[in-house]
């Protein structure tokens, strides 16, 4: 399948209808288009067509209990696909949508099981990025879209990353820029008593608690589980966002993390084992290695977020075949770095 790529200026979808247009009768023929959103990319088909959405789970590769994210072009969508929107959820919706955080209802009939991954709920998004939801409208129906990327691969933050993992394997690619968060959805659950953070994001717990008050984190986004634990979040089980180099965290002071790893890439030079560190603005010149990518500054958490999954897939350009990388604090959307980093090491992290 060639798979045509087409570019538009984010913030003024409308300037390219004939773009949409053709986007819309792929999605109303059962294909899937990957598009822009404000968190990554995702990968959309009809959420109301079983055979479509099958056609995600192919295309990535990705296991069929790990359900998608059903992405509505209004708020007022919302209960055409769910059912029972308590009081909380709707806190969260007058606060956060559109916006980068996922809410997980009842679902309707009408959302078949394979959108689900056969759950009972359903997850969903009102996007906040205006090509999402100029493309959403165009199609007239509710899309279910996960991150556009192989599964098990860093999420694509860019058009190019799309056309890295899946070219030839979907109809159509809209090429909007890079997203602004770069981290994908917040997830929560509101169907407990008190709700649960399943996959923390842009949208910071303190920020959700600031609206509902206390909620929960389930076990899984700060630890691994063991074998016989499960995630509430099916997807959170899986080994994901790695490059093809093995990934370690090493945590610490700046001084005595910096020492640690150089004293590996020492060793690994003399071993022959190419190694890439990860670094920040302010901790780059630390470092005695060929191959450091830097991720942002340390007085930007939201920088270091948007450009995580973009240094995890340079890695593999690097042809290294060991990454390190510091620890970042967990505050805020701190949070939601590390649970991506620990995930990308397999939670291998050093402690110095
Ligand atoms: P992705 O769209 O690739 O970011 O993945 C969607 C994430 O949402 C996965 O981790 C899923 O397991 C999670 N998810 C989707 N629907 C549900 C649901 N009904 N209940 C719990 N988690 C869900
Ligand atoms: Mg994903």
């Amino acid at each position: 399948m060639k798979t045509i790529i087409e570019k538009v200026d984010s913030e003024n979808p409308q300037k390219y209808e004939a773009v949409f247009m053709k986007a819309a009768s792929v999605i109303k023929n059962g294909g899937l288009v990957a598009f822009p959103t404000e968190t990554v990319y995702g990968l959309g088909a009809n959420a109301l067509d079983p055979i479509a959405v099958k056609k995600i789970y192919t295309a990535k590769g990705r296991p069929s209990d790990n359900p998608l994210i059903v992405h509505i072009s209004d708020v007022t969508e919302l209960n055409d696909v769910v059912v029972d929107v308590s009081e909380k959820a709707e806190k969260i919706i007058n606060a956060f949508w559109p916006g980068p955080i996922t809410i997980i209802f009842k679902k309707r009939e009408l959302i078949p099981m394979e959108t689900s991954g056969g759950l009972s709920t359903v997850a969903v998004r009102f996007p906040e990025n205006e090509t999402a939801r100029f493309f959403i409208k165009k199609c007239g129906v509710p899309i279910a879209a996960p991150s556009a990327n192989s599964s098990g691969k860093p999420s694509p933050t860019k058009a190019e990353h799309v056309k890295f993992d899946l070219d030839s394997r979907i109809d159509m690619i809209i090429d909007g820029g890079a997203c602004k968060f770069g981290l994908e959805s917040t997830i929560i659950d509101v169907s407990s008593e008190i709700p649960c953070l399943l996959r923390p994001g842009s949208v910071t717990k303190d920020m959700i608690e600031g609206i509902i008050g206390e909620i929960n984190v389930d076990k899984a986004v700060l630890e691994k589980l063991s074998e016989n634990e499960k995630p509430k979040a099916p997807g959170m089980k899986y080994k994901h966002y790695s490059p093809k180099a093995d990934v370690k965290i090493v945590k610490g002071n700046a001084v005595d993390v910096a020492e640690k790893i150089n004293a590996i890439v020492r060793e690994n030079m003399i071993k022959g084992i190419k190694t890439g560190v990860i670094a920040t603005e302010q901790t780059r010149d630390m470092y005695k290695c060929d191959n450091i990518l830097v991720i942002g500054s340390l007085n930007n958490p939201e920088e270091i977020a948007s450009n995580l999954f973009d240094v995890l897939r340079k890695c593999d350009s690097f042809e290294v075949s060991q990454v390190f990388v510091e620890a970042f604090d967990e505050d805020g959307v701190g949070m939601a770095i590390m649970n991506r980093l620990k995930k990308a090491a397999g939670y291998n992290i050093i402690n110095v």
